[in-house]
């Protein structure tokens, strides 16, 4: 170990700056990428919502060996989506105080639809980049899970050991992350304040088990999904497709939301149809989101 190897476990999960009010579409101008360290080796970056409504949110986990991408955005042109110039911008301002003679970039997804996958062809070509396949089977063997999506699998930054823990429900392939260095899980559009779309209520229930099982096990301090779509008035979502959210709440979630979710999701469970709450909207159906399923 050098001098600057980085202890991923010293005091984890660590103090991390949560207080951060996301660009929201409604001044005359923003960034078209918005970045904020959560600490100085995590980032959260959310792609404009004047670019694209769908505003989604994407995460940097800096190791000691390489970087883990969450998900690359809803737009594949650099001009208006500078996802690979931020992130190697990110990484090369990183090494610049934490000099390493090589260092790798994975681009994973917290699932395969197109608002999370389609800046993966600006990281083509880069050196020591792996971007993991999108379906069950490009997943499960990326990762290596002996059992899909049961297994909980370790994937190593370099003593930063994020589980990758087996997702499916919003859609077949899906992936939730638990970083322990911050105690966040990364839950895609799982869970976020927004509309939750189920295609498929039983791997929906079995993957907030999953996750509650995460949540009872080890330190969660917060969840973090993909968007924000609920409104400041509790259970009043923005619009599909609206590029402005005025008065967005926090995207972080409390894990006692997770506890709630479930217990909604169960009592609705064999109710197709749009169930409100305070702080998300369960879609329950593939009947109920084939207006979701248009392309981006
Ligand atoms: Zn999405």
């Amino acid at each position: 170990m050098s001098s600057d190897t980085i202890d991923f476990t010293l005091g984890a999960p660590v103090d991390i700056d949560i207080a951060v009010t996301w660009l929201d579409g409604t001044g005359p101008t923003e960034p078209l990428v918005q970045v904020h360290a959560l600490d100085e080796h995590t980032f959260v970056l959310r792609q404009s919502l004047k670019v694209h409504y769908e505003g989604p949110f994407v995460f940097l986990l800096l190791g000691n060996t390489g970087a883990l991408l969450i998900d690359s955005g809803a737009t594949s042109d650099p001009e208006t989506w500078p996802l690979r110039a931020t992130v190697d911008r990110i990484i090369d301002d990183w090494l610049a105080v934490h000099p390493r003679k090589s260092y790798s970039l994975t681009v994973a997804h917290s699932h395969g639809h197109g608002d999370h996958t389609a800046g993966d062809s600006q990281f083509a070509g880069r050196r020591n980049t792996v971007v993991v396949p999108t379906g069950v089977a490009g997943v499960r063997d990326f990762f290596g899970f002996a059992s899909w999506p049961d297994a909980t699998v370790a994937f190593d930054l370099g003593g930063r050991v994020v589980s990758v823990i087996g997702g499916p429900g919003h859609e077949e392939a899906a992936t939730i992350f638990y970083d322990p260095w911050t105690g966040i899980l990364f839950t895609g559009d799982t869970v976020y304040p927004g509309r939750l779309y189920v295609f498929d209520m039983p791997q929906f229930l079995a993957t907030i088990e999953r996750a509650l099982a995460v949540v009872a096990s080890v330190p969660v301090r917060y969840l973090m999904g993909c968007h924000i779509e609920m409104s400041a008035s509790p259970g009043q979502d923005h619009p599909l497709g609206s590029n402005a959210h005025p008065g967005e709440p926090p995207l972080e979630m409390l894990p006692g939301q997770l506890a709630r979710l479930h217990e909604r999701a169960v009592s609705i469970a064999g109710i197709p149809g749009v169930h409100g709450y305070d702080d998300v909207i369960i879609y329950n159906g593939k009947e109920t989101v084939q207006g979701f399923l248009r392309p981006a």
